[in-house]
């Protein structure tokens, strides 16, 4: 065969990879299940570049040059072991099978140990961007074999997003499911972003009295500061937008309740896992979720509590800077939480993961992409084991600085009845980092009086029980 890469599953995603591809030079071999795609793809862009129809995967096959590259884009779940199944006794030693879909990561490890013993390198790729990342350049986050990014890394190099400094969004992530973890955490961080962002638009909108249309020209003069990133800009967009049925703006004629396919869960089950705190992330998810319970929250119409007064206007500007600085803190712990996540999990799956490497490869292609990864990038750079990404001597700096306006916007959001769980979390989890001592102590001597789950002593090393229900000495447990 004579194809540098086969593409299976061309729904959007799939097929704009495909044409990625093609537009890159690359000859691809294309396979869907169902033929029409395959056909329409052909019909509609074979001009792009050069594709191969095949009708069978073993077509698809026949069409590769060696080692051979397949990779499937399907939904995520038993279609991906179902086209894995289908694939691989058609495959020999060397050759690879790349999933760009959302896996879960635990299937990737599965997949790839199962392939590994057929001498096959299984490739699970997180690819960010969406439809459009897909064609135009997404950021990738491949794992699997060293080996097997020697082959594939350079072409994936090509069809990848690039940052302003040019460099390619895309690295070796580590062994395994390194990939596709790291896709689902920045799943993750995505989730926390985008809540955050709701909560300062909540907040300029309740207590800042702006309207829709206002808010999007604060958000456009935020994202040419320090929060210069996708997804600000997107919401300057979205609350500039008005609904042409009814002419009202619209973000008020969305329905208010929020959907999600998974990934952030994941991010939060598998944090719970590793013991990892990631409650702004949590908070993110729940949030979601809480939005979605229409019986809920009929339920507690009329409960008592005070609706927010809009701010004098002279007062409103002051509001917006503060905000500013509250969502700017709060951003730096969502995403002091996730990269723990990933240096949790490095220790956990047994991976590699360079910190600094994967922030550069978010720069670009995927929906986090933002100015902020640079300074992460930096902070890594400055020392590869910073432990809390918020204690690097910047980010410290800048809390520093945002902490007052921080706990004012907080504090009024509490006051006025705003909820603000993104806000508030992130702010509890940097007070309880740095304060002194923590309520833990009463917790553990609480176990100790009900389970005789034992403590530790602050001042000599062992473990000690209580005799709560005697007379109360203590004794080396
Ligand atoms: P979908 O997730 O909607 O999946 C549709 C594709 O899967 C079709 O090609 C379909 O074939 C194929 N398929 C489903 N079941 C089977 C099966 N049992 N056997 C063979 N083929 C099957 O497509 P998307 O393009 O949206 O996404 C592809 C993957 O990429 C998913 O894992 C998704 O989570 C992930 N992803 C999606 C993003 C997005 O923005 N949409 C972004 C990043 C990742 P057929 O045409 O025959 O039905």
């Amino acid at each position: 065969g004579s194809a540098q890469i086969g593409v299976s599953g061309l729904a959007v995603m799939g097929r704009n990879l495909a044409r990625n591809f093609a537009r890159q030079g690359y000859t691809v071999a294309v396979h869907n299940r169902t033929e029409s795609r395959t056909k329409a793809l052909v019909e509609e862009f074979g001009a792009e570049g050069e594709f191969i129809a095949a009708h069978t995967p073993q077509d698809l096959v026949t069409a590769l040059e060696r080692p051979r590259r397949v990779m499937i884009m399907v939904k995520a779940g038993a279609p991906t072991d179902a086209v894995i199944e289908e694939f691989a006794p058609l495959l020999e030693p060397g050759d690879m099978i790349i999933d760009g879909g959302n896996a879960h990561f635990l299937d990737t490890r599965r997949r790839e140990k199962a392939l590994r013993e057929q001498g096959v390198h299984f490739v699970g790729a997180g690819v960010s961007g969406g439809e459009e990342g897909a064609l135009n350049g997404p950021s990738i986050m491949p794992g699997g074999s060293a080996e097997s990014y020697e082959s594939l890394g350079p072409m994936l190099e090509k069809i990848s997003a690039k940052a302003g400094d040019g460099s390619p969004c895309v690295t070796h992530i580590g062994t395994d499911g390194a990939g596709h973890f790291v896709k689902m955490v920045h799943n993750g961080i995505e989730y926390a972003d985008m809540q955050l962002i709701g909560e300062a638009y909540q907040l300029l909108r309740d207590i800042g009295g702006r309207s829709p249309a206002e808010i999007a020209e604060i958000f456009r003069s935020w994202n040419t500061g320090r929060l210069d990133s996708y997804l600000i800009e997107i919401t300057a967009e979205v609350l500039a937008h008005t609904d042409a049925a009814t002419g009202a703006p619209f973000v008020d004629v969305v329905l208010d309740q929020a959907e999600q396919k998974g990934t952030g869960r994941w991010t939060v089950q598998i944090a719970l896992d590793l013991g990892v705190p990631v409650s702004g992330i949590a908070e993110a998810v729940f949030a979601r979720s809480l939005s979605g319970h229409a019986d809920l929250r009929s339920a507690a119409e009329g409960l008592a509590g005070p609706r927010p007064t809009p701010l004098p206007k002279a007062e409103a500007d002051a509001f917006a800077a503060k905000v500013e600085q509250a969502l700017y803190a709060s951003k730096i712990v969502s995403y002091t939480q996730g990269f723990h996540e990933m240096a949790a999990g490095a220790a956990e799956y047994d991976w590699h993961l360079d910190l600094g490497a994967i922030s550069s490869i978010w720069r670009a292609g995927c929906i986090i992409r933002a100015a902020f990864l640079d300074r992460i990038r930096a902070a890594y750079d400055a020392k590869p084991d910073l432990p809390l990404l918020l204690a690097d001597p910047g980010f410290a700096r800048e809390i520093a600085a945002a902490q007052g306006d921080w706990r004012d916007v907080v504090a009024t959001a509490s006051l006025q009845g705003v909820p603000i769980p993104g806000f508030s979390a992130a702010l509890a989890y940097y007070d309880a980092l740095r304060s002194p001592r923590l309520p833990a102590a009463l917790t553990q001597a609480q176990r100790d009086f009900f389970g005789a789950h034992t403590y530790r002593r602050t001042d000599r090393e062992g473990s000690f029980h209580t005799l709560w229900s005697a007379d109360r000495t203590e004794t080396d447990a």
